[in-house]
């Protein structure tokens, strides 16, 4: 059998040979993948996008990764830690705006104080929307206690990103120590997954060193892993980072931006009923980005609504969108190009993954 894209998509088995044509189709068969990607999501998710409020709460972080912006040893920006209220009033500003889910998100600590704050803020933005706001949490590794707290404190999903599948990529991407294990961090996973959260992973594409085979283990890794949801997007680089030197060894940006777009193409096919967000630094190369994934088969977008005097200082990767316009302008923008692309907001809805309640179900949960 010809090993195309028509034949690969018309087929059920998807290897690591098949995945890496499909991410290097171009032309007519990259327009085949797409139009697949496009029919599956139809199928299966419908044409809704669901909402979540990021709120990025503090950008202080006692990790090191070798990629990110705010890792500890970068001196040379103001770190911030919201207060509750302005947490809270986050949370209200989505929940008025019926976005159905926040996400609480910040740099990884792991000390008493944090963990129970964060308890807190959970309980309390669970009863200033009645219960009716879900939240997903993108705080790092923490320990198994720590997870149940947070669970039954509200927390139903949470997003943990493998950020690279193969050991040996990770192994060049963070300090060589106990805090930033790959073991530890497979562990994690697991664990949110065996506490019954929603659990989310993702890589970072287009990162120095990553090869195809590399991207094609990422995809294998989440459907083995059986994962929910998740986030992936372009990797995109710092200049204050110890990646920065090999700057001139990555693919292009726009080539980063493609190829981040098969990736949740490819995915959609090979995990039709899971949850896939439009990242936010899909937005940074290109200001339609996410529209763009959503096109790709994504159908979760996380608006920014930190408070705009914070928003800068999360600084992740050089040229991530900055504050501009009001967030209500930004929010009706969104809506404006949603509709373009036939993309209807889940308004009020948890938006939850079909493929969670099927894994339950298979599972006799
Ligand atoms: N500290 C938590 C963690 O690492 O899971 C949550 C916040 S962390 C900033 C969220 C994600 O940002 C990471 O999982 C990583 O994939 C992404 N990120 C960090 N630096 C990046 C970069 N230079 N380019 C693209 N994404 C980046
Ligand atoms: Fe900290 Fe997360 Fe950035 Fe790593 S990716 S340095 S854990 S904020």
């Amino acid at each position: 059998m010809k090993n195309n894209v028509k034949d690969i998509l018309e087929g059920r088995k998807f290897d690591a040979e098949k995945i890496i044509t499909l991410l290097k189709a171009e032309g007519k068969e990259r327009d085949e993948l797409f139009r697949e990607s496009a029919r599956i999501k139809h199928n299966y998710t419908g044409n809704k996008v669901y909402f979540r409020g990021l709120i990025e709460f503090s950008n202080i972080c006692e990790k090191n990764c070798y990629y990110c912006g705010i890792r500890r040893d970068n001196k040379k920006f103001r770190r911030y830690n919201l207060t509750d209220k302005e947490i809270n009033d986050a949370a209200i500003y989505a929940h008025k705006n019926n976005f159905g889910s926040i996400v609480l998100q910040s740099g990884e600590l792991s000390n008493p104080d944090f963990t129970a704050r964060v308890t807190g803020l959970l309980q309390s933005i669970k009863k200033l929307s009645d219960g009716k706001l879900g939240i997903t949490l993108s705080l790092g590794e923490q320990s198994k206690e720590v997870y149940r707290e947070w669970y039954e404190a509200g927390a139903h999903r949470y997003l943990l990103r493998i950020e690279a599948s193969n050991p040996a990529l990770y192994a060049k991407l963070h300090p060589d120590d106990e805090l930033h294990s790959y073991h530890k961090r497979l562990e994690c996973l697991k664990t949110l997954k065996k506490l019954n959260y929603q659990t989310g992973t993702g890589v970072m594409i287009g990162l120095p060193f990553q090869t195809y085979e590399d991207l094609a283990s990422d995809l294998l890794f989440m459907r083995n892993f059986d994962i929910d949801m998740v986030g992936m997007g372009p990797y995109i680089e710092h200049s204050n980072t110890p990646l920065i030197k090999y700057k001139n060894d990555i693919l292009p940006i726009a080539d980063r931006f493609d190829l981040s777009l098969k990736m949740i193409a490819v995915l959609r096919v090979i995990m039709k009923d899971i949850n896939i967000a439009a990242s936010t630094a899909l937005q940074a190369i290109d200001p339609l980005g996410r529209e763009k994934a959503v096109q790709a088969g994504a159908n979760v977008i996380m608006p920014n609504i930190t408070p705009g005097i914070y928003r800068d200082d999360y600084y992740l990767y050089d040229n991530k969108p900055r504050t501009g316009d009001s967030l209500d302008d930004c929010i009706e923008s969104l809506k404006k190009s949603l509709k373009e692309v036939n993309a209807v907001p889940g308004y009020g809805e948890w938006g939850d993954s079909a493929h969670y309640f099927k894994r339950r179900k298979n599972s006799g949960k």
